[in-house]
């Protein structure tokens, strides 16, 4: 095998007093360590504990990964969970984020799609592109995920190292900026699959979307762009206000009504298709429940701890004929139909963007994600504050 030393662009070095934060024994990508050049980070080093942006070795590309340039990254519910140790994935010290955009800046010895400089995103599963999984296109469960900021070191840092990236790196188009991209993250390539493959939706049909957070808001603006016709339901009129203004044709305030009993009424016999956007018992029984004959239902929200074995009315799933479809990310091979959408405007991903923030604000932001319940979507778009 010939000698291959890591491209990189010109790269700075640092001159300040610095601290190195430790780097996991097992994290193989690191297998050289540069002594002289460091990153700027958001790290922790235990589970609920501060989070701190410090200097960090400079990631190295494994032979069949890259290093990105971070250009966007962002802050999700499920790098809180992280951070509070309900991922078995994370080891510690541990840098968050998975939703994430940038340009290559180095590139391993067996990459053959890529060079310095590509505009890229990724999904947040990555597959390995060997397993049985990732050999029959599906990438979202492979067998040997690696997903940034959980099995890795993510994005909230300057540069990151992104392993198997010949499998999942997708080019961004022109008319695509970071933020847009990296908002895409999870919940809004998630809930492109869980409605256009998952959900198999048509035209005319009616969906219904239970939970009007990041997924729930992004599952009503695709469903709406294959002119299905969407009913939504929240507990908050002003989520439910902006569902409309996205292309929700009807909405349902669940503190108010019986979502069943309104969905069957405003569907005249309920939904083709049902998503539980938010991950509760009693949403999966409501929404199994209100599906039209041979309906599907959805699952995409992640059920807390303790209810991961909640119960469903069999009986209407065998007389209805109704499908139960789990929905785990978006694998990168789809990714194109989807980003043509956003350049013709069909969807527009920036609107459930609420604000940018700096890496140095990534902690507060992170650390208050299960208290502040904003609308929309909190990207890092500076990473030198
Ligand atoms: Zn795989
Ligand atoms: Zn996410």
């Amino acid at each position: 095998m010939e000698d291959f030393t890591p491209r990189r662009k010109g790269r700075k070095v640092s001159t300040k007093p610095i601290r190195i934060a430790e780097c996991p024994e097992d994290y193989g990508i690191l297998t050289e360590r540069p002594q002289h050049e460091f990153v700027k980070a958001a790290i922790y080093k235990q589970f609920n504990g501060p989070i701190t942006v410090e200097n960090v070795v400079d990631p190295i590309a494994a032979s069949t990964g890259v290093v990105l340039h971070v250009r966007a990254c962002g802050i999700c519910r499920s790098d809180w969970h992280g951070w509070m140790g309900n991922d078995p994935d994370i080891s510690l010290p541990h840098i968050p984020g998975h939703e994430l955009s940038g340009e290559i800046a180095a590139v391993g010895a067996t990459i053959t799609k890529w060079k310095i400089g590509d505009r890229v995103t990724l999904p947040f599963v990555c597959g390995c592109g060997t397993c049985e999984q990732c050999l029959s296109g599906n990438q979202q469960i492979c067998d040997r995920q690696f997903q940034p900021g959980f099995t890795a070191w993510g994005g909230f840092a300057e540069y990151v190292a992104i392993e198997y990236a010949d499998t999942n790196l997708i080019r961004l188009p022109d008319g695509i900026d970071f933020v847009t991209a990296a908002s895409l993250g999870c919940r809004f390539a998630t809930s492109y699959r869980a409605v256009v493959d998952q959900g198999r939706v048509a035209e005319g049909q009616w969906v219904a979307v239970y939970g009007c957070g990041g997924v729930g808001l992004s599952a009503i603006m695709i469903a709406s762009a294959f002119c299905a016709r969407v009913v939504a339901v929240d507990i908050a009129d002003d989520k439910l206000e902006f569902a409309k203004s996205i292309g929700a044709e009807a909405v349902v305030n669940s503190t108010h009504d019986d979502p069943v009993a309104a969905i069957m009424e405003i569907t005249v016999g309920g939904p083709h298709i049902s998503i539980d956007a938010l991950g509760h018992p009693e949403i999966l029984f409501n929404s199994v429940s209100s599906l039209r004959k041979r309906g599907r239902h959805i699952q995409v929200g992640i059920m807390e701890s303790g209810q991961h074995n909640s119960s469903i009315p069999v009986d209407k799933i065998i007389a209805r004929e109704i499908e139960i479809l789990g929905s785990h990310g978006m694998q990168a091979h789809r990714y194109p139909e989807m980003l043509e959408m956003i350049r013709d405007g069909k969807l527009q991903p920036q609107k459930l963007i609420a604000r940018t923030v700096s890496l140095s604000e990534s902690p507060t932001e992170l650390v208050n994600m299960n208290s502040f319940n904003a609308a929309g979507v909190t990207v890092i778009n500076n990473f030198q504050q």
